[in-house]
């Protein structure tokens, strides 16, 4: 009784801790001011707190597997939060162009993919590309020195960054290791083939790495940018849909305001879960931000749906490659012909145009993400010196996407440098995302997002958080490229 009644109470705390440190890194992504010493005091709170978690509770018999990991977790993150932090900031101030600009300033970090996509100047997109890479040398100490203070603090705790991601994602390190080789490897026929045919149609030439996948994946449907093929607007269109299904994202605030230092890419925060889910996004134009739209509420609908009697553990320690299997299903929705025709009222012709474009930047998300993977679960498995990483990561882009780029490209990605793993997640629920969508279309029909069944089915997944029943998905990545391959 006095240990449940005192681990309640810890809970209690330590969800206010984990909301308020949700909220201050949500505005710092969205390029608002934050208070640095408010963090610094929240964060020194939340190591003290998860350590008597630590200390106490968890050595108790029974005591629950995940909620150890993830406070190990937590006390990782704030023993390296500066460095992130650091990070964040030198990305924002010193990856910026002295040359190019975009939206009447100078092309940042922050501006770049908006500033790529704006332009049909290869010239000057291979210039800012490696301007950038030239300067992104000085995030290497800062991404250096927190992934090896992660792993030192993890060691602590007799885990290593690796085994605590594989073991919170339900997955042995054989298994995933070889998903993501397999997949990589089948990816790259079909992939190369899409990529010649497009490349030749968007940049008039054979492509070369600073025409990266963020690039291609908005400048391939360039022909719908100026005369959007629908009336129907992102956001609207994903609630109501939602809303048909018998979900409710019609709260979930959306920041689309453009920000100096705002993030280059979209996401979703689970401030406090599930009351409060918040999606930031960049416009781009309005054919465009449908996926990253639909995505982003994907990931909202997921966290505020799940049940708020669930454990902490199971409502703020959800793995990667489960949350990102509801963004993945509701963003595969704009690819498919039916939604596109039925639901935004594309002609056909467009829509199976629409649909192939698609399937050409979903290869491309293969390939890349293959190559992405296979770097970071290389690192924590083997330990190649931090130094080395470039080299390895030219040669995997030649392996998986047939183009050598520059190895120092991953540090200015959004996601490599910012989270420990997190990449190999994409594949996992990419593959299970499909498998999901297969078993509605078998319970419900093709025409599964018209029916409140399917929303009840959604909703049944995404209500246990963590312990969510993975029971429909086989991760059978050969069906998930094979229908990626089908014309
Ligand atoms: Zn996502």
């Amino acid at each position: 009784m006095g240990l449940a009644l005192s681990l309640s109470s810890w809970t209690k705390t330590a969800e206010s801790l984990e909301a308020s440190k949700n909220l201050l890194y949500f505005r710092q992504l969205v390029g608002l001011k934050i208070d640095k010493r408010r963090l610094a005091s929240i964060e020194a709170r939340s190591s003290a707190h998860y350590m008597s978690y630590l200390r106490g509770p968890a050595r108790a018999e029974g005591a629950p597997r995940g909620l150890y990991l993830m406070s190990v977790a937590a006390v990782g993150a704030a023993g390296t939060y500066r460095q992130l932090l650091r990070l964040y900031e030198a990305r924002s101030s010193k990856i910026v162009s002295r040359e190019s600009r975009y939206g009447g300033a100078p092309v940042t970090w922050g501006s770049w993919r908006q500033f790529s996509a704006n332009t049909d100047d290869s010239a000057a997109r291979k210039r800012v590309f490696d301007d950038f890479l030239g300067r992104s040398g000085i995030l290497s100490p800062l991404i250096k020195g927190r992934f090896e203070a992660y792993r030192a603090k993890l060691a602590e705790f007799g885990t290593d960054p690796l085994s605590a991601y594989l073991e919170l994602e339900g997955l042995s390190y054989e298994r995933l290791d070889a998903l993501v080789r397999r997949l990589g490897e089948l990816a790259k026929g079909p992939f190369t083939e899409a990529l010649a045919r497009y490349s030749h149609e968007v940049v008039g030439r054979t492509a070369e790495y600073f025409d990266d996948f963020y690039f291609f994946r908005s400048r391939v449907f360039k022909r719908y940018s100026k005369a959007a093929p629908t009336r129907e607007k992102p956001i609207e269109k994903v609630v109501r849909t939602m809303r048909r299904m018998g979900l409710d994202a019609s709260k979930v605030p959306v920041d689309d305001t453009d920000r100096k230092g705002k993030s280059a890419s979209a996401f979703c925060s689970g401030i406090r879960i599930p009351s409060d889910v918040r999606i930031s996004y960049r416009r781009a134009n309005p054919f465009e931000d449908f996926a990253p739209v639909f995505h982003e509420f994907g990931h909202a609908i997921h966290f505020s749906s799940i049940d708020p009697g669930a454990s902490f553990f199971d409502r703020y320690g959800v793995a990667n490659g489960v949350a990102e299997v509801f963004s993945i299903f509701f963003e595969g929705l704009v690819h498919e012909k039916g939604f596109l025709t039925a639901e935004l009222g594309i002609p056909e012709p467009a829509a199976e145009d629409i649909v192939d474009r698609f399937r050409f930047s979903s290869l491309y998300f293969a390939a890349f993400y293959a190559a992405n993977s296979t770097l970071k679960l290389g690192y924590w498995h083997d330990s190649p010196p931090f130094e080395s990483l470039d080299g390895l990561y030219s040669d995997l882009t030649e392996r998986y996407l047939g183009i050598r780029y520059p190895g120092a490209y991953w540090k200015l990605h959004h996601v490599m440098p910012d989270y420990f793993l997190y990449s190999p997640s994409y594949l996992v629920a990419a593959v299970r995302a499909l498998e999901l969508r297969n078993d509605l279309i078998g319970r419900f029909g093709e025409r599964y997002w018209r029916e409140r069944g399917a929303g009840a089915r959604l909703l049944e997944l995404m209500r246990p958080g963590q312990s969510v029943d993975l029971g429909f998905s086989k991760l059978d990545e050969s069906a998930y490229v094979r229908s990626l391959s089908a014309a």
